[in-house]
């Protein structure tokens, strides 16, 4: 069976195949890092691991880049608002690149504690100026540029697809068309390649290019990286849904502006929005909960990961601290339940691990070829869930089987598994070592109390049994020797 995915482009559910077989190039939109990451955009990350996760899984070569946004990001995405970055390095009284340095750790410490696989390639927007000039150059050359104002924008109206999604996200158009109040732009779904002076006098960062001294517009540097990394035609691009209608539709118009080949990107991967019971939340209106603000209030990262799971990333999902308890609970009785497995089969055999060891046996196997299903449906996990609990509450699976394709499962879903059975086996093997070191000074204290008794000191031979039978340790004396016994 094929991975089905749903592509926004088309908006339907299709058949995913590579470029090249068996190579995946994936492009996911990374974060803005003037603040920590929230919950919300978490879920984002872990939408791409999944996804990542299920292609290797399917044996694909997967290479993942993903960007760091350390310039040009403004609140608005249309170009309208403060900047990001220059405003959060304002209120902290630090420079822009070291809010970029502690929110880029922060947000991978963030990623790690959730057990997501990092991307293969990692890029900075500041780090990649020369390739958005470049390809900037290219979009100018091809005709699909103006200058006004000090600033140079794309001509939406001399790129025909412009819009490609906007017949789902038409109302979106319409609410740019209200708020962009940029008057150097023709058409108001214009937008920023490259600003000067113009925008901000205060900009931070700034660099020489063809246009004066600035900086570039957000859209173009996920074309110029994703174009370095995976090529001018690659294979899918995610983000969240709040991209579609702006980011997304701006960086397909540039980059096939720029090359004159489409489509740019085969399958678009959007996830729908957590939500607040208050509604949505947002990084830059403040009062957003992060990972650590979760941990602070007693829960594990991965109770964070389970709860995610739970729900189809194309679905909004309703965060609250009551679902987040049960995903806890839930994955507590996961975990008991493989621990009470791994107790009983001990270290499984060779082979049979979630490390792509051999296939699961027996009544197991069904088990893993639903849970590939569910996933190969549009990435189902809160399915791919149900099929990992169907295996372990049935008692015909042979437990050896069962761990395995357990195992197995979790190389997709990440929930360490393998951890909490390893760290049953360590606590048997531990066991055994302290048992042993126990006999031996046993055994050295009934030889000392037997020299003792030779050289007639019944003090302290008599002193050496009590204090063993103080330890529960009863010895027992006989024409053959001394021997002990748990009292
Ligand atoms: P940002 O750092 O704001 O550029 O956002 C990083 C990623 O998180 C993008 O893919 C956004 O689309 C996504 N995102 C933002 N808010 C949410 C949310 N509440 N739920 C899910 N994804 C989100
Ligand atoms: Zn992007």
């Amino acid at each position: 069976m094929p991975l089905t995915l749903f592509n926004t482009l088309g908006r339907e559910l299709q058949a995913f195949e590579p470029r090249n077989p068996g190579k995946v190039g994936f492009y996911g939109c990374g974060p803005t890092v003037y603040n920590y990451a929230h919950i919300g955009n978490l879920r984002a990350y872990v939408t791409h691991d999944i996804l990542t996760r299920t292609l290797r899984r399917r044996g694909c070569e997967v290479t993942h880049v993903m960007n760091i946004t350390d310039v040009g990001h403004l609140s608005g995405d249309n170009d309208e608002g403060d900047d990001k970055m220059v405003k959060s390095a304002e209120e902290r009284g630090k420079s822009v690149l070291e809010v970029a340095d502690f929110y880029t750790k922060a947000f991978f410490n963030d990623t790690e504690r959730m057990n997501i696989i990092g991307p293969t390639v990692v890029c900075k927007a500041t780090d990649h100026i020369p390739e958005m000039i470049a390809l900037i150059k290219r979009i100018e050359e091809n005709g699909h540029t103006y200058e006004a104002g000090g600033n140079l924008y794309f001509d939406v109206k001399t790129f025909p697809h412009y819009g490609i999604f906007h017949s789902r996200y038409a109302e979106d158009q319409n609410n740019i068309a209200r708020i962009d109040a940029d008057a150097n732009k023709r058409n108001p779904q214009d937008f920023v390649l490259w600003f000067t002076k113009s925008k901000f006098e205060n900009q931070a960062l700034v660099w020489d290019s063809p246009w004066g001294r600035g900086y570039p517009g957000w859209h173009i540097e996920c074309s110029a990286m994703s174009i370095k990394y995976l090529g001018e035609q690659f294979d899918i691009h995610a983000g969240g849904i709040d991209h579609v209608s702006i980011h997304h539709t701006n960086e397909i118009a540039q980059s096939e502006a720029a090359t004159g080949k489409e489509p740019w990107v085969r399958y678009w991967v959007h996830n729908e929005f957590l939500v607040l019971d208050k509604g949505k939340m947002s990084k830059s209106a403040g009062g957003f909960l992060t990972l650590q603000s979760l941990i602070d209030s007693g829960y594990d990262p991965l109770d964070y990961r389970y709860f995610l799971l739970g729900g189809h990333y194309r679905s909004q999902l309703q965060f609250s601290w009551d679902s987040l308890g049960g995903a806890k609970n839930a994955r507590r009785s996961l975990t008991d339940r493989i621990k009470a497995l791994a107790a009983k089969t001990g270290p499984l055999p060779e082979g049979v691990s979630g490390d792509g060891g051999k296939a699961a046996a027996g009544k197991a196997a069904a088990y893993l070829t639903a849970f590939d299903k569910a996933l190969e449906d549009d990435l189902s996990t809160p399915r791919a869930l149900a099929e990992l609990w169907g295996l372990l509450r049935d008692a015909e699976v042979d437990p050896v089987d069962a761990l395995g394709a357990a195992f197995d499962m979790d190389r997709v879903l990440g929930l360490k598994l393998v951890d909490a059975a390893q760290g049953v086996w360590i606590a048997a093997r531990a066991k055994p070592a302290e048992d042993g070191a126990l006999v031996q000074e046993i055994e050295s204290l009934i030889a000392e109390r037997a020299d003792a008794k030779k050289a007639k000191d019944f003090a302290r031979a008599d002193g050496i049994r009590a204090s063993l039978k103080d330890r529960g340790i009863i010895l027992a004396d006989s024409p053959d020797g001394t021997t002990w016994r748990r009292g």
